[in-house]
């Protein structure tokens, strides 16, 4: 386990490597990812990302659920409150999903997964939870009908067997 002294301790080297220093809340690569919570597939690591680069949002599956897109909501309001605007026009929205993902493990349970995306559970073959290149496609699809016009969505594959990612869904932009 590792236990908090040693967290303070890895903590005191990262305030020392000073990367923290004058980062502002709106992420500088103008970029949302939303991944898996699998302790294998951290984002930041994965797509080799700065501190302060992008915003990352993590849940079971990497999956857009209704939860996902309140807090997207929420962050929109954020960044209007901070800046006065909605946030570069340029912005990317990466839904970032993997290889032998643990939800692939819960169709067994499909009242936890109706609740999960809050669909009757006899709509949840429509979710795809067994495949992650689906499930992108899927999310990707549903995302884009979420934000605003302008802002670029892809959907990402990563293999957590050769560590390389494949774009299942490349950068487009949302159309107006
Ligand atoms: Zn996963």
């Amino acid at each position: 386990m590792i236990d908090t002294n040693e967290l303070i301790r890895r903590n005191a080297g990262f305030a020392e490597g000073g990367s923290f220093a004058g980062l502002r809340l709106a992420p500088s690569g103008s970029l949302t990812v939303i991944g898996c919570v699998d302790p294998r597939v951290d984002p930041s690591a994965v797509l080799g990302l700065e501190l302060g680069e992008a915003g990352v949002i993590r849940n079971v599956g990497g999956r857009v659920t209704p939860a996902t897109l309140r807090t997207l909501g929420m962050l929109a309001k954020v960044v209007q409150a901070r800046t006065g605007g909605p946030g570069p026009a340029d912005n990317h929205y990466v839904v970032l999903q993997h290889t032998d993902c643990g939800i692939t493990d819960l169709p067994p349970f499909p009242e936890l997964l109706a609740e999960y995306f809050e669909v009757p559970a006899e709509d949840l073959a429509a979710k795809a939870v067994t495949d992650p290149f689906a499930a992108v496609r899927l999310d990707v699809e549903l995302l884009k009908r979420h934000l605003r016009a302008g802002v670029f969505v892809s959907g990402l594959v990563y293999d957590v067997a050769t560590g390389l990612v494949d774009v299942v869904v490349p950068p487009a932009r949302v159309a107006a």
